[in-house]
C-alpha cells in the first residue's frame, strides 16, 4: 500500500460508509473486555488510521462514550461495531476500524496482539505474533505464538 491507496468499507447495511487514505499505522487483534463487549466477539482484529485519514459518509455513526476520551461507534439502523476513536498520543487523534466492516480485510494483515491477559482463557491462535500486556506500541511484550504452545507458560 501507499499513500495515496484507499480502502472502503461500512456497517451490515450498508447506511454507514467511510473511505481510508494512505496505510494504518497499525493493524492489531484486540483481546482487551470493551473491544469484546462492544463487539460480542471471541476476539477483535482492528486496522487504525489518523483521523484526518478518515472520511465517512451516508448516515452518520452514532458514538457512545465507553470511557472518558474513548468513544466506539456504530450504525444506529443496523448496529453494527465500527470503531474505537481516541487519542493516540504521539499520532494525535485516531480512529480504529473493526476490520471485518472494509470490504476487503485481506489486505490489511495483523502484527501483534494486544490486552492479552483479558483474552478469553479457551481462545488462542496459532499464529507466532507478538502478545502485549495492553497496548502494542507502550505495554510489556509478554510471548510471542499461542499460550498453549509455550512452553515456559
Ligand atoms: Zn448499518
Ligand atoms: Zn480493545
Amino acid at each position: 500500500m501507499s499513500d495515496d491507496t484507499k480502502m472502503n468499507g461500512g456497517c451490515l447495511c450498508g447506511a454507514v460508509r467511510y473511505e481510508s487514505t494512505g496505510d494504518p499505522f497499525a493493524v492489531n487483534h484486540c483481546h482487551c473486555h470493551s473491544c469484546r463487549r462492544h463487539t460480542g466477539a471471541a476476539v477483535v482484529t482492528l486496522a487504525g488510521f489518523k483521523t484526518h485519514q478518515v472520511t465517512f459518509s451516508g448516515d452518520a455513526r452514532k458514538v457512545y462514550e465507553s470511557s472518558p476520551g474513548v468513544s466506539r461507534a456504530f450504525c444506529g439502523k443496523c448496529g453494527t461495531p465500527l470503531t474505537w476513536e481516541g487519542d493516540g498520543g504521539d499520532l494525535g487523534p485516531i480512529i480504529e476500524f473493526h476490520i471485518s466492516t472494509f470490504d476487503n480485510p485481506d489486505e490489511l494483515v495483523p502484527t501483534s496482539h494486544a490486552f492479552d491477559p483479558e483474552r478469553i482463557s479457551w481462545f488462542d491462535v496459532a499464529d507466532s505474533l507478538p502478545r502485549y500486556e495492553g497496548f502494542a506500541h507502550d505495554s510489556p511484550l509478554l510471548r510471542h505464538g499461542p499460550a498453549r504452545l509455550d512452553p515456559t507458560n
